[in-house]
């Protein structure tokens, strides 16, 4: 399948990357091969390379393709999920002895990963505040470090890390910079041109955008010159055959399908987050409101110089403590009570009890007052008028 050229636009790209009118049919639109294996014209005569669906399928195909496109990367790989793309990084890239640098900040389950599962196989952590980069440098071991794991925005404080700045540092330690971008998006921010080497996705979020799939995304950068590291790419695809965990036809193609529309959807995930912010900073419930997009946000010059906007992920403390967090986030009527995010319908959750309950007791324990708000692309003044009445009836 051919790709359009890199300058082509961010939509066009979505649109069209890897997505060339089916040979056979002239179908506009990839269509799901639901196949596991593939005829062979002879022995090892594979049509158009396929030969087993774990190896590679075509819909899969065209939704990597995509990705790389839209990361401006060199290659994309498909998972079953965001977890399952971030355990077949590391386990390319890392043997027992070797070190990451890991978020004070990130989501729950990227944390328990490294703690619970590549820990007792023997890959070490360090974990470090990110918006800091003296504290990064700090926790580098020079020589065993091998990856700097960043998100940015985070989950759930939406705290920013310099991309940049980080590069510079993982890379001055022989170790590859790798971000997860779930938050920020393909369309807002674009880390391999930062300096990044690997980019992940939980693609169940805003790559696939209607919660109707769990997906995970990897993208590499075109040329990678850490010493030793080089052939990130090849050892990811070797690995991620390997492993397995792939994602399914069925799967890829709602991802693919989600990311046509991801540039619209995100411009109004904007739009909307900025309305619900710029309410709750003036309500009286609300102690703190949590947005790269202001200007009292201590990341926000770093944010305003890597994003082209600020996302529609918005988190706030309540001054009236856990209680009323949990009454407000069950008392919503537009916005569902739910984990996950980055879908069209606006979501509320409360992260020390549901997504971040993996990390109570830990360095990245989240405070208690804390509601996390997913805000979706329905009509803005229903979303604040719903925030309102539940702030107002148990804030
Ligand atoms: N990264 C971030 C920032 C997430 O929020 C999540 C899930 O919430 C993941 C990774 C893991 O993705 P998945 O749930 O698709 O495995």
């Amino acid at each position: 399948m051919t790709s359009p050229p890199a300058d082509h636009g961010f939509a066009t790209r979505a649109i069209h990357a890897g997505q060339e009118a089916d040979a056979g049919t002239g179908a506009v639109v990839t269509p799901i091969y639901q196949v596991s294996t593939y005829k062979q014209d002879g022995i090892g005569g594979f049509r158009g390379g396929y030969e087993y669906s774990r190896s590679a399928n075509p819909t899969r195909t065209a939704l990597e393709e995509c990705l790389a496109a839209l990361e401006g990367g060199g290659r994309g790989f498909a998972f079953a999920s965001g977890l399952a793309g971030q355990d077949t990084v590391v386990r390319s890239l890392l043997t027992p002895g070797d070190h990451a640098v890991v978020p004070s900040d990130a989501y729950g389950g990227t944390y328990r990963y490294f703690n619970k599962v590549a820990g007792p196989q023997g890959i070490e952590h360090t974990i470090a505040s990110l918006s800091d980069v003296d504290a990064v440098r700090a926790a580098i071991r020079p020589g065993t470090t091998k990856l700097v794991w960043v998100e940015t925005p985070t989950n759930p404080l939406l705290n920013i890390a310099d991309i940049r700045a980080l590069a510079e540092v993982a890379h001055a330690a022989g170790a590859l910079l790798v971000v997860d971008n779930t938050f920020a998006t393909s369309y807002l921010q674009n880390p391999l041109a930062l300096g990044a080497d690997i980019v992940t996705h939980s693609t169940t979020k805003y790559a696939g955008g209607h919660s109707d799939v769990v997906g995970g995304a990897v993208v590499t950068a075109q040329d990678i010159t850490v010493k030793g590291l080089e052939d990130a790419s090849e050892r990811i695809a070797f690995h991620q055959n390997s492993i397995g965990g792939i994602a399914g036809p069925f799967d890829a193609w709602l991802v693919l399908r989600g990311l046509k529309t991801l540039a619209v959807r995100v411009e109004r995930h904007c739009d909307n987050a900025e309305v619900v912010v710029e309410h709750l900073m003036g309500h009286p419930a609300v102690e703190a409101v949590f947005y790269p997009g202001l200007d009292t946000h201590p990341g926000h010059d770093v944010a305003a110089r890597q994003m082209k906007r600020f996302g529609g992920m918005v988190s706030i403390l309540l001054k009236n403590g856990e209680q009323s967090a949990v009454n407000v986030c069950a008392a919503t009527k537009i916005w569902t009570l739910g984990e996950s995010l980055g879908g069209v319908e606006s979501l509320i959750e409360h992260p020390a009890r549901m997504t971040h309950a993996s990390v109570a007791g830990t360095e990245l324990e989240v405070p208690r007052n804390l509601v996390r708000l997913s805000v979706g692309i329905e009509d803005v003044g229903d979303l604040v008028g719903d925030l309102d009445a539940a702030l107002s009836a148990h804030g």
